[in-house]
């Protein structure tokens, strides 16, 4: 019998820093810096260098990363915001949640990102702001979305938050728009030990509206210029990102090369990997194929050991919250019933990879 290959291991990733990430939780704990404070200053900082940012604004998690940077940037309620549906759903929850329309717009059948010659047909007199999502890691096309977006005067707020150290023309996601959202979720690349997010902007007024936001508003004790929430991030969430941002830039190159080597070993399969645009460099959140008969495959897998994913199995704009109907966005819903995710992680060893591509070739139709 072949050993199970798991989608993730964040057990492994802790073995691998054990000593690292627990002296720091205990240095937290000491000095009682639970939320916000020296442990969060030092990883915004950190964070904010390692992608050339001017501003990192550390929050509680992705979804108040995407909240607090529209509603600093301008978004009102009654504003549109064009984004996607082939994403996860909050990035659609930060919008609707600040009174804000989704418009939703097609992707690209190869790169599975937004789609710029929709974008351009979507904008109107109420456009305020652009989302595009890196999904799966991989940055959208964003010479042409920066274009539209300057040609119309919207922002730019790019959901990273499976795109940490991913790069567009050399550029990291993040920095390529006006603000980048991420999340420290414990699965993304770089995740923390609970819920966790952060901001990135080189403008200089709205990360002082972040700063003040995530923190009621706050600018002195019981001084509140804005009205605003509670979105701060712990201290511990802070330090141990301050220790894993160290590993992450060798993380990220372990997930490159596990994604070359399945791109080899599928190059004859049948089963379509996804195309990032030539300008990137994914930083592989996740490893998305495209086949026919996904269920019946992913089954087969799962009978061998082998666990995927299916990111996302159901569009946002046919989520029952929004109460959408199919036949709007014809590739985002055709891919829904078609993308699988295979495991991917910095610590799977490539015979897993070797083995997942064995099983997959006998499995596909
Ligand atoms: C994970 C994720 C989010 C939300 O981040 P949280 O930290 O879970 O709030 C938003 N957008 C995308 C694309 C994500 O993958």
């Amino acid at each position: 019998m072949n050993d199970p290959v798991p989608f993730v291991d964040l057990r492994a990733q802790y073995a691998d820093i054990k000593p690292e990430v627990d002296g720091a939780i205990a240095a937290v704990l000491e000095d009682c810096a639970f939320i916000q404070g020296p442990y969060v200053e030092a990883f915004e900082h950190a964070f904010a260098a390692r992608l050339g940012a001017r501003h990192a604004i550390g929050c509680s998690s992705g979804t108040s990363a995407l909240t607090l940077a529209l509603e600093a940037f301008g978004v009102r309620a009654g504003d549109e915001v064009i984004t996607v549906a082939h994403t996860f759903f909050a990035t659609v929850e930060a919008i609707l949640g600040l009174g804000a329309q989704p418009v939703f717009v097609d992707v690209d059948p190869r790169t599975h990102s937004m789609d710029p010659a929709a974008v351009a047909k979507a904008v109107t007199p109420r456009t305020r702001a652009i989302v595009p999502v890196h999904i799966y890691g991989a940055p959208c096309a964003m010479d042409a979305i920066l274009d539209l977006a300057q040609r119309h005067r919207l922002k730019v707020i790019e959901d990273a938050a499976q795109a940490h150290l991913a790069t567009w023309r050399g550029k990291p996601a993040g920095t390529l728009g006006d603000a980048g959202c991420f999340s420290f979720f414990p699965g993304k690349n770089l995740g923390a030990y609970g819920d966790a997010g952060a901001v990135v902007t080189a403008d200089d007024d709205a990360a002082a509206r972040m700063r003040s936001m995530r923190n009621h508003g706050r600018v002195a004790k019981y001084e509140h210029d804005l009205v605003g929430y509670n979105h701060r991030m712990d201290g511990v969430q802070g330090a141990v990102l301050s220790v894993k941002l160290r590993h992450l830039d060798r993380w990220t190159a372990a997930r490159r090369r596990l994604a070359a080597l399945y791109d080899a070993l599928l190059a004859d399969a049948p089963v379509r990997p996804v195309a990032p645009p030539p300008e990137t460099e994914p930083a592989y959140h996740l490893y998305v194929v495209e086949l026919d008969g996904r269920d019946q495959v992913r089954r087969a897998l799962k009978a061998d050991g082998i666990e995927t994913g299916v990111h996302y199995p159901l569009p946002c704009h046919l989520q029952p919250a929004l109460g959408g109907r199919p036949g709007a966005l014809p590739v985002t819903e055709a891919l829904a019933g078609r993308v699988l995710s295979l495991p991917m992680y910095p610590e799977l060893p490539p015979e897993a990879v070797e083995r997942v591509a064995a099983a997959l070739r006998r499995a596909a139709l």
